[in-house]
C-alpha cells in the first residue's frame, strides 16, 4: 500500500515522495488514518520504524488548515532531548515544505530571544524539551491553552531522564479539548499510568513486541578482561568492515575517555555526551552524518533516538545498565530493512553477568559469543602518531592498565595550535586527516592549553626515539610498584621504579636502555 491510500493531501505526498518514499511503514501506515480522524494514538514501536513521519505528515495536513496567534502554538511535540527536537524540526522543514507552517524550536543552548521572538510571532508547531517549555511557560512567554495537537515522542526516554513529573505538568495545563499523539519504545508501569490518564480512548498501535531488537541486526557478545577492554575495541574495528559505527559507554567519563583513546590511536572518532554545549553536540552529529567522522563515541542520553541514517556497527563498550538501553543501542543499526552489526564488549565480573542475563531476558536471546579472539600487538601508524599517543596519554584523567605502557611518554608536537596543527598535517596519512575534523571540537580548553605547553616542549627533544618505539624493538613484561603492566626494554633494571608512580621520566631511562656505543 502506496502513501496516497492514506488520506494525505497532495501537497504532502509530493514532499513523501521528495524524501524518496514509496511504502508507507507500518506505523506510518496505521497511524496516519486514524492521527487525521482527529483520534489519539499510543504508538508502541522500537527505534528506526518511522514513528517521527507517522506524527508529522498528518499533523502538516491538519495544521495546514487555521492560523497561529501569538504565542499561542497550535501544536506540541515533546522530545526528551535537543538532538531529537532539531531532527523533528528537520523532518517537519522535509515534509511542510510544500504548506506554510510556522515552527519554534524551545531547546536548551539556545538563546531565550531568540526563542521568544519566534512564539511572539505565532507558531503553529512547537518543538520542545520539556524543562525549556516549562521555564518559557513560567515566565509567562507561553499559552499552552491554543494548542489542538500534543505529541509525546520517546516517553520512555523521558522517564529515564527524569522528565516525567514536567511532562505531566506539562499536559496538566493543556486544559483544551485536544488530540494526543504518545510514542514509546517500551511500557514500563509509569507510562502506562500517564496513557491512562491522559489520552482519552487512543488507538493502540504495536508494530512490534515491546524491547524486541530488530532481526535484521547481528548481535555479538565478546568477553574480555576489563583491562582488555579497550584494545579489544581498537582491534574490533580495525577487523570488522565497518562503514560508520557507534560506540556506546555507560557513563560520560568513559565516552570521553575512549573517545581520547581512540583518537590518539588514530580512529576517525567524535564523542556525543550531556556534558558538552549544544553547539558541539549539534556539529559532532552533523561531522557523524555527514561521513567527515567514522565513529561516534556517545552516551545512552545523548543518542537516544537519533536518526542516523546507515550504521553499519553498534558496540556496546559496556553492557549497558538497563536492559532497554541495549535495544535503543542496537537500534541504531539495522534501520530502515538495512544490515546492521552489534558487538557488545562484557566482562567476568558480577554487574556485567547480571546486567548481561537482564538483556537476554528482555530481548529473549541468547547472544552469540566470540570465544576466539586473540588480541593482537599493535603496530603504530606512524611515528607522530605514537607521539601524539603519547602525548594525549598523560593528560588522560584515568589512564586505565591497557593503556597504560603507552603513558610514560613524554612530549610531542600535537596541537600547538588549532591553525598550525592543521597546516602541519596536511600532509599526513588519510587516517589522521579523518580524524581531524574531530579535534576541533570536543577538547575541553583546558587540553588545548596543556597541547599547547607540551608542544613547545616537544620541539626541544623531537630529536629523541620515543619511548614506546624504543619498547618495541626488543622488550618483557614487567610489573611496577602499583601492578600496572608494563612493556618495558630488556635491558632496564629489573626492579621497578619506585616512588614515581606510573610516570618513569624518560631522563632516568634514556641512558639505561639506549647505552652508548
Ligand atoms: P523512529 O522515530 O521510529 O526511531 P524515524 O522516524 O527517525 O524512526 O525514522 C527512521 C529512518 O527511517 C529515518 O532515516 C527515516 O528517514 C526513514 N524512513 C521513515 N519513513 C520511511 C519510509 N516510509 N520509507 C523509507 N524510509 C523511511
Ligand atoms: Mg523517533
Amino acid at each position: 500500500m502506496g502513501f496516497e491510500r492514506l488520506g494525505l493531501s497532495d501537497p504532502t505526498l509530493a514532499a513523501v515522495a521528495d524524501a524518496g518514499y514509496s511504502e508507507p511503514t507500518p506505523i506510518q501506515a496505521q497511524a496516519i488514518p486514524q492521527v487525521l480522524m482527529g483520534r489519539d494514538i499510543l504508538g508502541i514501536a522500537q527505534t528506526g520504524t518511522g514513528k517521527t513521519a507517522s506524527f508529522t505528515l498528518p499533523m502538516i495536513d491538519i495544521l495546514s488548515e487555521g492560523r497561529a496567534r501569538a504565542r499561542m502554538p497550535r501544536s506540541l511535540i515533546l522530545e526528551p532531548t535537543r538532538e531529537l527536537a532539531a531532527q523533528v524540526a528537520e523532518n517537519f522543514e522535509k515534509y511542510g515544505k510544500n504548506t506554510k507552517l510556522s515552527m519554534a524550536l524551545l531547546i536548551g543552548g539556545v538563546n531565550f530571544t531568540e526563542q521568544e521572538k519566534a512564539l511572539d510571532r505565532g507558531v503553529d508547531v512547537l518543538i520542545a524539551t520539556p524543562g525549556r517549555l516549562l521555564d518559557h511557560f513560567s515566565r509567562g512567554k507561553l499559552l499552552l491553552n491554543g494548542i489542538d495537537i500534543l505529541v509525546v515522542d520517546e516517553a520512555d526516554r523521558m522517564l529515564d531522564m527524569g522528565f516525567i513529573p514536567d511532562v505531566e505538568k506539562i499536559c496538566e495545563r493543556i486544559t483544551k479539548n485536544h488530540q494526543t499523539l504518545f510514542f514509546s519504545a517500551t511500557m514500563p508501569p509509569v507510562i502506562q499510568r500517564l496513557t491512562k490518564q491522559f489520552l482519552d480512548d487512543p488507538k493502540k498501535i504495536e508494530v512490534a513486541r515491546p524491547a524486541s531488537t530488530s532481526s535484521n541486526i547481528e548481535q555479538f557478545l565478546i568477553e574480555v578482561s576489563p583491562r582488555d577492554k579497550r584494545k579489544t575495541l581498537r582491534q574490533m574495528l580495525r577487523e570488522e568492515k565497518i562503514k560508520n559505527g557507534i560506540i556506546f559507554c555507560n557513563r560520560k567519563r568513559d565516552v570521553k575517555e575512549v573517545f581520547m583513546s581512540l583518537e590518539r590511536h588514530g580512529f576517525s572518532v567524535g564523542q556525543l555526551h550531556g556534558d558538552m554545549e549544544q553547539s558541539a553536540r549539534m556539529e559532532v552529529l552533523r561531522q557523524f552524518k555527514e561521513n567527515e567522522i567514522q565513529l561516534l563515541c556517545a552516551s545512552d542520553v545523548a543518542a537516544r533516538g537519533l536518526d542516523v541514517p546507515d550504521v553499519s556497527h553498534v558496540f556496546n563498550f559496556d553492557v549497558p545498565g538497563h536492559a532497554e538501553d541495549y535495544v535503543h543501542r542496537i537500534g541504531r543499526t539495522g534501520r530502515a530493512g538495512r544490515q546492521g552489526k552489534a558487538i557488545t564488549i562484557t566482562t567476568k565480573s558480577k554487574i556485567d553477568v547480571r546486567l548481561l542475563e537482564a538483556v537476554e531476558k528482555l530481548t529473549n536471546t541468547k547472544i552469540a559469543r566470540i570465544n576466539d579472539l586473540e588480541l593482537k600487538p599493535e603496530k603504530r601508524a606512524s611515528k607522530k602518531t605514537d607521539k601524539q599517543a603519547d602525548d594525549v596519554k598523560s593528560n588522560d584523567p584515568q589512564p586505565s592498565e591497557t593503556d597504560a605502557r603507552e603513558s610514560k611518554s613524554q612530549v610531542t608536537e600535537q596541537e600547538p595550535s588549532q591553525e598550525k596543527s592543521d597546516t602541519a598535517q596536511n600532509s599526513d596519512s588519510k587516517t589522521e586527516k579523518q580524524a581531524r575534523p574531530s579535534r576541533r571540537q570536543g577538547r575541553s580548553n583546558d587540553r588545548n592549553e596543556r597541547g599547547g605547553r607540551n608542544a613547545s616542549r616537544s620541539n626541544e627533544r623531537s630529536d629523541r626515539p620515543e619511548r614506546s618505539e624504543r619498547s618495541e624493538r626488543s622488550g618483557r613484561y614487567t610489573q611496577n610498584s602499583r601492578d600496572r603492566i608494563k612493556f618495558a626494554p630488556d635491558d632496564m633494571p629489573k626492579e621497578p621504579f619506585i616512588g614515581l608512580g606510573p610516570h618513569v621520566p624518560a631522563f632516568l631511562v634514556a641512558g639505561i636502555d639506549s647505552p652508548k656505543k
